[in-house]
C-alpha cells in the first residue's frame, strides 16, 4: 500500500473490525496517519461499529429468548460475525442466564444481637407480614438490607433463629445461597450458609451459637446462585 493507492473498502472494514495482518494493519496505520479521506473513512465506520455494538446490546434478551424480527436477525448475524467484543459480551450475557451471578454481597448486618433490639414493625416488608412462615407475634427484630434488585430481611424468630426473607422482581427466589461472612484480609469467610426454600426463606441458624465478627462492618450477607428470572 503506498500513498497513491487508498485503503480499500474491505481492508477498511478488517481494519475496525482487528481482523488484518500485523503487517497490513501497520501499513494502513501509516496510511490514515497521511490520509484525510481515509482517516474520515475509518472515523466514520468507527462510529457506525459502536452504535452498532450499543444497538446489539440492547437485543440480548431477544435475542437468548429467540424473538429476534427478521430484520434484526440480519443486523445480529452480520455484528456478532465480525464484532468479537460483541460476541464475548453475549457470551457472558448468556451465561449470567443459565448460571446465574455467582455472588452480590447485599450488604452488612452490624452486630446483630445489638441493632435486633430496635423493634420496628411498621418497616416489615408486607412479604414478611403477611407471612410465608411466621406469625406476626413470633418476629421479634428485623434488618433489611436491598441491592440490585433484591431484598433481604433478617429477623430473629421466637427461637432465636436467624432466618432470612429474599424477596425479588428479577430474580428468582428459591435456590439462592444467603451466607453471613467475616471480612477477613483475604476475603470473606463464611460463618452461616443456607439455602432459600421455594418461599424464599432460609434459616441460617441459631443467634446463641452465632460467632462475633472482626470486621467493624459487622457480618457481610452474601448471596450466592442467583439466577435472573426469564419470562
Ligand atoms: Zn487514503
Ligand atoms: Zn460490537
Amino acid at each position: 500500500m503506498s500513498m497513491q493507492t487508498h485503503v480499500g473498502e474491505k481492508d477498511i472494514y478488517r481494519y475496525i473490525y482487528g481482523m488484518l495482518p500485523e503487517k497490513t494493519k501497520i501499513e494502513v496505520d501509516l496510511h490514515i496517519s497521511e490520509c484525510e479521506e481515509c482517516m474520515a473513512k475509518v472515523t466514520e465506520l468507527l462510529h457506525r461499529k459502536m452504535e452498532a455494538c450499543k444497538k446489539i446490546g440492547g437485543l440480548f434478551l431477544k435475542a437468548y429468548k429467540n424473538s429476534l424480527t427478521e430484520e434484526e436477525v440480519k443486523f445480529w448475524d452480520a455484528h456478532i460475525k465480525l464484532c468479537d467484543k460483541c460476541a464475548l459480551r453475549y457470551a457472558e450475557f448468556v451465561k449470567t442466564k443459565e448460571e446465574g451471578f455467582i455472588s452480590v454481597l447485599i450488604g452488612h448486618a452490624k452486630d446483630l444481637s445489638e441493632i435486633f433490639k430496635i423493634q420496628d414493625f411498621l418497616r416489615l416488608p408486607a412479604f414478611v407480614i403477611e407471612g410465608k412462615t411466621e406469625e406476626k407475634s413470633e418476629i421479634r427484630n428485623v434488618i433489611s438490607l436491598s441491592k440490585k434488585g433484591i431484598v433481604v430481611v433478617l429477623v430473629i424468630d421466637k427461637g432465636g433463629n436467624i432466618k432470612a426473607y429474599m424477596s425479588s422482581d428479577r430474580h428468582l427466589i428459591s435456590g439462592v445461597k444467603i451466607a453471613l461472612a467475616d471480612r477477613k484480609k483475604t476475603g470473606f469467610e463464611k460463618i452461616r450458609e443456607a439455602i432459600t426454600n421455594s418461599d424464599g426463606v432460609a434459616d441460617l441458624g441459631n443467634i446463641a451459637t452465632l460467632p462475633r465478627v472482626s470486621s467493624k462492618k459487622g457480618y457481610a450477607v452474601i448471596l450466592s446462585n442467583l439466577k435472573e428470572k426469564v419470562d
